[in-house]
C-alpha cells in the first residue's frame, strides 16, 4: 500500500482545497517554521481515526476548522481525504480506495469510504487491517523513541503486536467474548 494523495479542505491552516500528491518510498515534507508541516501530520493522523484532541495539538475538537484569518472567514468544516493505492493487503476489490473525515463547525462528523457513509469505527478498523492503526508505531513523533527505548518490555510486545497486525485480532477475540 501507498498513500497516493491527501487532500485538505478547512483543516487548521489550509483553508483552500491542498492536494498533497506522495509518490512510493520515503517521502519529506520541508519548509519554514509555522508553514503547516505538522499540520499535514495531523491531517493524516485525523483521517487514520485519532479521536484524541492532544493528538492533534488542539483544545477543542473544533479547534481542526481553519480559524479563519485577516481578510478571510473562517471555514464551516474541515475535510480531509486521502487516496491509497491498493496492494495485496487490500480487500477491497478496487485498486484505489478514498476514505474521507469531514467535520461541521456545529460538531457533526461524517465518515466515508469510496463515497458511503461509514462509522469511525470503520475506518478506524480498514486502518488497522492494513496495519496502519492510530496507535503507537506509526506515528513517531518527537520524543517518542526515547520513549520506546524506556518502555517496559510487556509495553513493547504490544508494540510489535500492533505492528504485526495481531492486535485486530486480539480485539476482535476480546469483543466477542464480551458478548
Ligand atoms: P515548525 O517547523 O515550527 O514545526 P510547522 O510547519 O510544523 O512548523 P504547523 O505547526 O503545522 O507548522 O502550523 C502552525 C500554523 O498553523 C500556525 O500558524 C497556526 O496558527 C496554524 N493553525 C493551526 N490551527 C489552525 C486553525 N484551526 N486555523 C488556522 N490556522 C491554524
Ligand atoms: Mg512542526
Amino acid at each position: 500500500m501507498f498513500i497516493k494523495s491527501l487532500k485538505l479542505k478547512g483543516f487548521k491552516s489550509f483553508a483552500d482545497e491542498t492536494e498533497i500528491r506522495f509518490s512510493k518510498g520515503i517521502n519529506c515534507i520541508v519548509g519554514p517554521n509555522g508553514c503547516g508541516k505538522s499540520n499535514i501530520v495531523d491531517a493524516l493522523k485525523w483521517i487514520v481515526g485519532d479521536t484524541s484532541i492532544k493528538g492533534m495539538r488542539a483544545s477543542n475538537i473544533k479547534d481542526v476548522i481553519f480559524k479563519g484569518s485577516e481578510g478571510r472567514r473562517a471555514a464551516r468544516s474541515a475535510e480531509v481525504s486521502i487516496t491509497l493505492i491498493k496492494d495485496d493487503l487490500f480487500t477491497f476489490s478496487e485498486s484505489e480506495v478514498e476514505l474521507k473525515r469531514r467535520i461541521k463547525s456545529t460538531g457533526d462528523s461524517e465518515f466515508l469510504i469510496n463515497n458511503r457513509k461509514v462509522r469511525l469505527k470503520d475506518i478506524q478498523e480498514f486502518f488497522a487491517s492494513i496495519g496502519l492503526g492510530n496507535r503507537d508505531y506509526a506515528f513517531f513523533e518527537q520524543g517518542q523513541i526515547d520513549r520506546v527505548l524506556k518502555m517496559k518490555p510487556q509495553e513493547r510486545r504490544l508494540l510489535i503486536d500492533e505492528a504485526a497486525g495481531i492486535t485486530s485480532f486480539k480485539e476482535k477475540k476480546e469483543e466477542t467474548l464480551q458478548k
